[in-house]
């Protein structure tokens, strides 16, 4: 079992399979960041599923791939086989942005892939356009329709920025709704690689729109689960995730691993050890996540005050693309 120094029980691996995406999402990666890294920089799957079997040797219960697009890398269904094959009672899901899932779904599906969450920031062609920089929205759609169709059980994840898409959160809720999924409002967490200009909308001003249509309450979440659930009046679910409140980290149970193998404790330091040199032994692999789980922070630094006074504040240098989100 793994523990860190705050007595949590990790038993959740996030794996960014790429940092490549074929969006430039304003919140995440608004201009291509870099020359991508040569390959040779990158894990192989063979490299990832070393490191893989050695975590759910030791607790790892849940695997999320995700990016970057983890679909933008090929034969992803390879790496999903190799995990499934391992150990079929994984909770193995995946986070993408749904524009190349349509002609994938089948194949992930059939290599054991049991979950799915799909961003969607809007219902709207030029919203997503501005906020993507491409014309993704019937693409995505399509993918969203692929997925339920194929039985997976999906969710969707909606980043719900000020002037951009706060006024389409009921349609989005609605959608969500008629379609038999989870919708999940993140606040905008700044970071040192997204548009300056965002602002967040803060999940109690979420909470008031919905509450103006539905009666609502909340109702215990899995423990370790980032996202708060609220149920409305007809037992529909759905979800809001804040970073700016600290019991996201009381409960943290996540360890995410990059493209280029850094293992990293939290999504907002900078701190982690790469992999890379230990893969040779399954004993250094161990000592490495071990180490990076001693090491883990007690919570994030994203604070209420960007919100209520507006004040500059330290903010995160860690890119979502490179740690997966
Ligand atoms: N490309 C995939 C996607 O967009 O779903 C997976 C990677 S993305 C980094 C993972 C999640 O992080 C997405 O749901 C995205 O909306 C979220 N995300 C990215 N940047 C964010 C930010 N600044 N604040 C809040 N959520 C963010
Ligand atoms: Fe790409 Fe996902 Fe980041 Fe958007 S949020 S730029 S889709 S990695």
């Amino acid at each position: 079992m793994l523990i860190d120094k705050f007595e949590r029980k990790v038993d959740y691996l996030r794996i960014s399979v790429t940092q490549r995406c074929n969006f430039r999402c304003q919140y995440c990666m608004p201009e291509k960041p870099f020359e991508w890294l040569p390959k040779e920089e990158i894990l192989s799957y063979e490299e990832m599923f070393s490191f893989i079997k050695v975590s759910i040797d030791n607790g790892i219960k849940k695997i999320r791939l995700t990016g970057g697009e983890p679909l933008v890398r090929d034969d992803l269904d390879k790496l999903i086989s190799m995990i499934y094959e391992y150990k079929n009672d994984i909770d193995l899901a995946l986070t993408t942005n749904g524009y190349l899932l349509k002609n994938q779904i089948h194949k992930l599906k059939n290599a054991g892939l049991k979950r799915i969450n799909i961003s969607l920031d809007s219902l709207n062609k030029e919203t997503m356009w501005y906020i993507t920089k491409k014309d993704v929205l019937c693409a995505v759609m399509e993918g969203i329709e692929a997925a339920l169709d194929a039985g997976l059980f999906v969710k969707l994840n909606t980043v719900v920025m000020k002037d951009i898409n706060d006024f389409e959160i009921m349609e989005l809720y609605e959608f969500a709704k008629s379609k038999g999924m989870q919708i999940r409002f993140i606040e905008y967490m700044e970071n040192e690689s997204a548009n300056d200009t965002l602002k967040t909308l803060p999940s109690r001003e979420v909470l008031e729109k919905i509450m103006k249509k539905h009666i609502i309450e909340e109702v215990p979440k899995n423990e370790s689960s980032a996202a708060k659930l609220y149920k409305d009046e007809s037992g529909y679910i759905f979800g809001i995730i804040e970073p700016y409140d600290d019991s996201f980290c009381k409960t943290c149970n996540r360890i995410r691993l990059s493209a280029e193998g850094d293992l990293i404790p939290c999504l907002y330091f900078e701190d982690s050890l790469n992999i890379k040199s230990s893969l040779q032994s399954n004993e250094k692999l161990l000592e490495v996540l071990k180490t990076v789980i001693k090491n883990k922070p007690e919570k994030n630094k994203w604070t209420h005050q960007t919100l209520i006074f507006d004040e500059p504040q330290e903010i995160s240098s860690r890119a979502f693309y490179y740690t997966g989100g």
